[in-house]
């Protein structure tokens, strides 16, 4: 296990000189080997290179706020060093000429990146078990998934073997394995964070956000990794705020909007709606005001994301052909529509190509109406729904999903039941706000099983939203429960 499993726990023990860099990249290696057979989180590490980084800070060579924190990254985030797979046989040997913004300011910042970590092919899926490589379990319950597509970023952090990871955010892949697996997960506003060097999986959704035990982590990875970014001119130029610093300062007379159309009856184990219940009843009684909000929409967010993000997907991933770029057939060919359609079929898959064949058919002529236009026409109304309950509250409560983890194999026979996961998630992404998911209990028996809270806030609202998820983190103590994993 590692010292100091907490960002800013591990950051001040190397400043303070309690741990040395090196001592802490070699507990979190140890711990890695000590369990990853099982849990699975990591597709490659990077051990050699994470000890030299750390021996740079303890030379006082290479400084920053995250100086000698071990720190993991979804294996969609292109690094010059290791492979780029995006847990695809597509990509099983692709070497990206340049790193992501995000690597390049996790690493000015001191960062010591152990390793990449598995995810849903391409990031589809709730998960971890659309991966080329292998399925992800929970350390919570080994037989259960960790949640998808960021599943392996939060295992690796259930697990210790990081102080702190990274994922992306398409229709819910940070907060939802978050919530599966103990920990706080954030996705930022769409804009917020520079997307180059995330490999596209839906571009009008997409966001790259933080994992970390507490709030307080979160937040300083979303400094770190927040602003404009020339490489990326989705990124906004708003300047970013010091969210760590505003933290502990609670919000007087905080509003929480509860919209009844979050309140899923059907498939919503009754263990995560009395957890909700609680958090709303922890808030009131810190002085929080309950507000009933409406997104009268809400019940169409499943249907517009499973059109809108198919039809990115089946545009971003055109480019993997085998020749441009991505596995190429062995297979004697004819020609090149048979070069690209078995390199294709080979590399891609069950999900993907679902994913492929449902956004193909979505765009294609006479379709287009139908269902793209039609589903950003529902986007539309869905932003408008955030944007009037804003008016009336500062951020908005639900459970983060419906269930706690589930046993692995247990939906990945159906697909449907698979995207159900993501009916609290997806809104967010559809509207480009802010989301948070944070733990806020634990289902009964003897393995209990964490329950994700969610909080939405507002366009550019993080400072809120991390106050806010602050004051609950205060009352309670479910950020210092970790897993009994040996
Ligand atoms: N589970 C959703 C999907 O399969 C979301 C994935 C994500 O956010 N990357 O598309």
């Amino acid at each position: 296990m590692l010292n100091f499993d907490t960002i800013i726990g591990a950051r001040d023990a190397i400043r303070l000189k309690k741990i040395s860099a090196v001592e802490l990249t070699q507990q979190a290696i140890a711990r890695i080997e000590a369990v990853d057979g099982r849990v699975r989180a990591f597709n490659s590490t990077c051990a050699q290179r994470a000890l030299e980084q750390a021996r740079l800070v303890d030379q006082g060579r290479r400084g920053g706020e995250l100086a000698g924190v071990p720190i993991a990254v979804k294996d969609n985030l292109c690094t010059t060093f290791g492979t780029t797979t995006c847990s695809s046989k597509m990509l099983e040997n692709f070497h990206s000429p340049y790193d992501a913004t995000v690597i390049q300011k996790l690493e000015s910042a001191g960062a010591v990146i152990v390793g990449k970590t598995n995810l849903d092919e391409f990031a589809m899926g709730s998960s971890t078990e659309n991966s080329a490589f292998g399925s992800t379990r929970n350390p919570w319950n080994l037989n259960c998934v960790p949640g998808g597509s960021s599943g392996g970023s939060a295992a690796a952090l259930a697990s210790g073997a990081c102080c702190g990871s990274i994922g992306s955010d398409t229709g819910g892949s940070i907060r939802q394995p978050a919530a599966l697996c103990g920990v706080v997960g954030l996705k930022p506003t769409y804009g917020r964070i520079s997307r180059y060097g995330l490999v596209a999986f839906a571009s009008s959704l997409d966001q790259i956000g933080p994992f970390g035990w507490t709030v307080g982590d979160a937040a300083l990875l979303l400094k770190v990794m927040s602003g404009h970014d020339p490489k990326d001119s989705t990124s906004v130029p708003h300047p970013v705020p010091d969210y760590p610093a505003e933290i502990d300062r609670p919000i007087k007379g905080l509003r929480i909007g509860v919209a009844k159309e979050f309140e899923l009856t059907a498939g919503m184990d009754p263990h995560v709606s009395s957890a909700v219940d609680e958090a709303m009843k922890v808030y009131q009684r810190m002085g929080a005001q309950r507000v009933d909000v409406s997104l009268p929409h809400t019940e169409y967010g499943i249907a517009a994301y499973y059109v809108i993000a198919p039809c990115e997907a089946s545009s971003n991933l055109a480019r993997y052909d085998g020749i441009h770029y991505g596995h190429r057939t062995k297979k004697p060919v004819n020609d090149i529509i048979d070069l690209v359609s078995h390199s294709r079929a080979e590399g891609f898959g069950d999900e993907v190509k679902r994913r492929i064949m449902i956004g193909t058919y979505a765009l294609s002529s006479g379709y287009y109406d139908a269902y793209y236009v039609r589903a950003l026409q529902v986007r539309t109304l869905i932003k408008r729904d955030f944007d009037q309950a804003f008016n009336q509250c500062d951020v908005i409560l639900s459970a983060t999903s419906p269930t706690a983890a589930f046993a692995a194999g247990e939906k990945t026979a159906d697909p449907l039941q698979m995207y159900l996961c993501d009916v609290f998630t997806v809104t967010c992404n559809i509207a480009g706000i802010a989301g948070i998911s944070l733990p806020c209990g634990f289902t009964p028996g003897d393995q209990p099983l964490p329950i994700g809270l969610q909080l939405l806030g507002p366009t550019f609202g993080e400072e809120t939203l991390l106050r806010a998820a602050r004051m609950y983190e205060s009352a309670t103590d479910w950020h210092q429960r970790r897993p009994a994993l040996k």
